[in-house]
């Protein structure tokens, strides 16, 4: 099994797929603990920029 690339993580964290390549993201997702882990890792530095984002733009 391939993993995802970080890439490909970035992209799907950031909504930048499109339907089915989100579908064979989450399909590995699913039965991937590494890439799971990945993902939110990633998933929770985006929450973290767009914070300091939001906190530099208001
Ligand atoms: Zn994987």
């Amino acid at each position: 099994m391939e993993h995802l690339s970080e890439d490909r993580l970035d992209a799907y964290c950031l909504g930048r797929l499109d339907l089915a390549a989100c579908l064979d993201v989450e399909a590995h997702l699913m039965q991937c603990t590494e890439c799971r882990r990945r993902f939110l890792e990633t998933e929770e530095l985006i929450r973290c920029l767009r914070a300091i984002y939001r906190k530099e733009g208001s």
